[in-house]
């Protein structure tokens, strides 16, 4: 497809700068693929590890995709489970672990890809395993060398799974969670208020202010603390409701030394935070992607080029904001031009997956909003994927995109 096929630009411009754009290797494809007509999306065959992402895609096609809407309005123990168990099982916890403890080693650019390829499928699926993924890359880190040779194997093979808790150490006032040194390690209590897959994980990874405002980050196994940690009732969500989110109430958790992946200062979360604000946009992006396709199948079936022609502008602004979020990642963090346009990414990928998603329900008319259809779950997920990961910065940056009038008039 060439840029003539993007008909209309109706967000601010994507500008692509010079200078920190060379660390990008390559342009996202805009090619079409051998058929003639319908465009490639995202990474040109050459940048992502085709063999790694095969079974991926095979899975997506086949299982997720087919079945989102039953994983959507299920529980954890259906259909999102056994998609989780059944990327487990063909080895996809262990994508960003080393071959050295069995893991796929992939490189991030098929990272991001399979980010992208399981939120387009299946968004609960992509964002449950996203949480269950994250203890590989903490773990990866411990000083204790005892932890990361038992551990990393066994997420490796999907034998563990690992969630996450640490968005809480984010919110200004009282800390939530707490940790005290004591004689052997540290003593945690407190709640953390949004925990992923807890029925699905087997530890994860959680953070906690130390008295003088550091942040601890601790590996927490499930078993054997079951008197010091509880997980309460499944929250009851509008979306992501099978992903088993729960709070999770430590009272003086003991956490010994050798689990302790980092005491860092406040100042190493808000910089990552900074550094990050481009790392989120691979969900959303996905999303969107998920309502490309089906604005492609709609148009199929009802031999309508309008829909045809929105699935291509999608196309075009998907792959223009990845590139854009690519080329503005945290290696350019100390550019001057990096905070705007790093935040300009991370919005445009929110807003446009809100879009695609309403673009896919008024394709679709009042079908649209049955529970078995797949644009009110993509138009629910789209909204999700708005506070994931949020800082003061990219709510800002959102609220303002929302209200800029560039962003609904024609140029
Ligand atoms: C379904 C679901 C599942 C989730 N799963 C997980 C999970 O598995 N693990 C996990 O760690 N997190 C998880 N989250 C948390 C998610 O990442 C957070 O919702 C997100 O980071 C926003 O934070 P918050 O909800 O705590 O909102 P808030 O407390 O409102 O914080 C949002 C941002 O605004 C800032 N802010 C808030 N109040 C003020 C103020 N008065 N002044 C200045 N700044 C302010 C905060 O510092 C923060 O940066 C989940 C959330 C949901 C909805």
């Amino acid at each position: 497809m060439n840029e003539n096929a993007c008909h209309r630009k109706k967000c601010t411009p994507i500008r692509t700068p010079s200078g920190p754009g060379e660390a990008f290797p390559q342009e996202p494809s805009r090619s079409t693929s051998a058929g003639g007509s319908s465009p490639v999306f995202g990474y040109n065959r050459g940048m992502v590890n085709e063999q790694i992402l095969r079974e991926a895609r095979r899975l997506a096609d086949e299982v997720f995709r087919p079945h989102a809407q039953e994983a959507d309005q299920g529980e954890v123990t259906g259909q999102v489970g056994q998609n989780v168990r059944m990327l487990a099982d063909a080895g996809y916890f262990g994508l960003g672990i080393s071959p050295e403890f069995g893991g796929m080693g992939a490189d991030d650019a098929t990272r991001r890809e399979f980010t992208e390829l399981m939120a387009s499928a299946c968004g609960v699926t992509g964002f449950t395993q996203q949480q269950l993924h994250a203890g590989g890359g903490f773990v990866g880190g411990a000083p204790s060398q005892e932890l990361r040779r038992e551990k990393l194997p066994l997420f490796a093979a999907g034998k563990e799974l690992c969630g996450v808790a640490f968005s809480h150490l984010r919110r200004p006032g009282a800390p939530m969670v707490r940790a005290e040194r004591v004689s052997g390690g540290f003593q945690i209590s407190g709640t953390a208020p949004w925990v992923t897959g807890w029925t699905l994980l087997d530890s994860f990874i959680l953070g906690a202010t130390l008295p003088n405002g550091a942040h601890l980050f601790a590996y927490i196994p499930k078993a054997g603390n079951e008197a010091a940690m509880s997980g309460g009732p499944h929250i009851p969500l509008a979306v992501m409701n099978a992903s088993d989110t729960v709070e999770v109430t430590m009272t003086n958790l003991f956490v010994p030394q050798d689990h302790v992946l980092s005491e860092r200062p406040a100042d190493a979360l808000r910089r990552g935070d900074f550094c990050g604000i481009t790392g989120h946009v691979f969900l959303p992006l996905g999303c969107a992607r998920g309502s490309v396709h089906y604005l492609r199948q709609l148009a199929e079936k009802r031999g309508d080029d309008q829909f045809t022609r929105a699935a291509d502008d999608f196309t075009c602004e998907i792959d223009a904001c990845r590139h854009e979020a690519l080329t503005w990642s945290g290696a350019c963090a100390d550019l001057p031009d990096y905070k705007e346009h790093a935040l300009q990414a991370r919005a445009t990928a929110i807003l446009l997956a809100v879009r695609a998603a309403h673009a896919a329900v008024a394709a679709t008319g009042g079908s649209a909003h049955r529970l078995d259809s797949p644009p009110q779950r993509l138009l629910r997920e789209a909204i999700f994927y708005t506070t994931i990961a949020q800082t003061s910065d990219v709510r800002s940056a959102t609220l303002d995109l929302l209200t800029s009038p560039d962003c609904w008039q024609a140029p």
